[in-house]
């Protein structure tokens, strides 16, 4: 027999159930008192915290897993718990990939502890990018970056929009525009340090789901920021402009850079289809047994058809959906490239599939499953953010299909 295997080590197994317990245990009795409120679980996340659930030491450890299945094992035993109460417990970590990605050591030691906080203080962080014009289009972004020669400090202007935990991190970074000429290319992430003047919450959105996790504007006045906020540095941005502005005199489409920042979004995809297979599996494990339990006819729904072929569906989907996650965390973590989008197949699919699977559950529910008395009414509402954020099922197809074809498809 060949190495080849989908069993999980040992090590693997033993995280997996660890964060079931805390899923199944406090995240789901919360779900629904949270869903109301409409507000951060924060006695949840100390909970988490407590336990070394909520921590850079637990995520980096999934991170560096080399298989490439810690961080998906995770998302999906979070999300099957609770998708809001999870992206509350997650989300600091979308802004932690955004300065471990771009930032020196030192940045990064300062700042990522600084995310978290610590079991007697715990803290949040947010990742902002997305503003009212610019959501798929990414080039629209106006928020400005200036830099301030004469005090050496960064000055940023601008509104974003849709940031988890926007206005209540302790620390945010921020993607702004540094050179307007250069579209994407001139564009730099950025660290603004807790309590620095300027930086405000602008609305918090009333939402369809995920309605723990908080979602707001952050508007940004003169935010006056150290030199050494600018993650990487500037002698790497000049450097990086420089190369940037050269590339766009000689008519290089800078096709190199584009793959570049390619191979890191299709990484990242797969974790939000984790997400989603977590919350399609819970609808369906929910479905399933109350279909076995309910009777109508004299008999358990189950025994019909009708009903047994819609679960023999959803299952199918939901772990087609996962194999779809694993491959692309592995191609991932092998250094695979991704000649296919396969990164955003996962995503694709997963997220749809999560969409699916949880109407279906409701319609097996009955009048139940419409009800917020029954769970799967609320899985529905969070598994619409899939297919939404961190890139549209529209971009997913987009990418996929202009991979595969190489052509510049609209
Ligand atoms: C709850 C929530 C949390 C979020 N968290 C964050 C966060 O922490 N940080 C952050 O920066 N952002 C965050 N986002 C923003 C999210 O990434 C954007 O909402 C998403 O990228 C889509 O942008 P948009 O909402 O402006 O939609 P638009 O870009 O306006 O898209 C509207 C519709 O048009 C379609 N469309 C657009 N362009 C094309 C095209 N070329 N071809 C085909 N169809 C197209 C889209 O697929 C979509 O159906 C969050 C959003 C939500 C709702």
């Amino acid at each position: 027999m060949g190495d080849f295997t989908l069993e999980l080590n040992d090590d693997q197994q033993s995280v997996r159930d660890w964060i079931h317990g805390f899923a199944a245990d406090v995240m789901r009795p919360a779900a629904a008192e949270w869903d109301e409120r409409e507000e951060t679980p924060w006695p949840i996340i100390q909970e988490a915290a407590k336990i070394g659930l909520y921590s850079l030491d637990f995520y980096a450890q999934q991170y560096f897993d080399p298989t490439g299945l810690g961080i998906p094992l995770t998302m999906e035993e979070l999300f099957w718990g609770d998708a809001g109460i999870a992206l509350s417990i997650v989300g600091t970590g979308l802004a932690a990939v955004g300065v471990l990605a771009n930032g020196t050591e030192e940045q990064i030691g300062t700042w990522v502890p600084q995310m978290y906080g610590d079991v007697n203080d715990v803290k949040l962080a947010a990742f902002c990018s997305s503003e009212p014009d610019a959501g798929s289009d990414v080039s629209a972004m106006r928020t400005r970056a200036v830099y301030d020669e004469a005090t050496g400090e960064w000055v940023l202007n601008g509104t974003k929009t849709w940031a988890t935990n926007g206005g209540i991190a302790n620390v945010h970074v921020v993607v702004a525009v540094v050179d307007p000429e250069l579209g994407t290319k001139g564009h730099a992430s950025f660290i603004v340090p807790p309590g620095t003047p300027g930086l405000s919450q602008g609305q918090k959105f009333k939402k369809h789901g995920i309605r723990a996790s908080h979602t707001a504007e952050v508007v940004l006045e003169d935010v006056r920021i150290p030199g050494d906020c600018l993650l990487g540095g500037k002698e790497k941005l000049d450097e990086r402009l420089a190369r940037a502005r050269e590339r766009a005199r000689s008519g290089d489409s800078g096709e190199r850079v584009k793959n570049a920042a390619m191979a890191t979004f299709e990484a990242s995809r797969p974790a939000v289809g984790a997400m989603a297979v977590g919350t399609a599996r819970a609808a369906y494990e929910y479905a399933l047994e109350y279909a076995t339990g309910r009777e109508q006819f004299g008999r358990p729904i189950i025994d019909n058809q009708g009903v047994a072929f819609q679960l023999a569906d959803m299952r199918t989907q939901v772990d087609a959906a996962r194999l779809l996650v694993w491959r692309a965390s592995w191609m991932a973590t092998a250094g695979r490239p991704f000649t296919s989008a396969e990164g955003s197949m996962s995503k694709l699919f997963a997220s749809e599939t999560a969409k699916k699977v949880t109407a279906q559950a409701i319609q097996i529910l009955g009048g139940n499953g419409y009800t917020r008395e029954y769970p799967v009414e609320r899985m529905h509402r969070d598994s619409a953010i899939y297919t939404i954020f961190e890139g549209t099922s529209e971009i997913q197809r987009l990418v996929i299909a202009r991979t595969l074809s190489g052509m510049p498809i609209r």
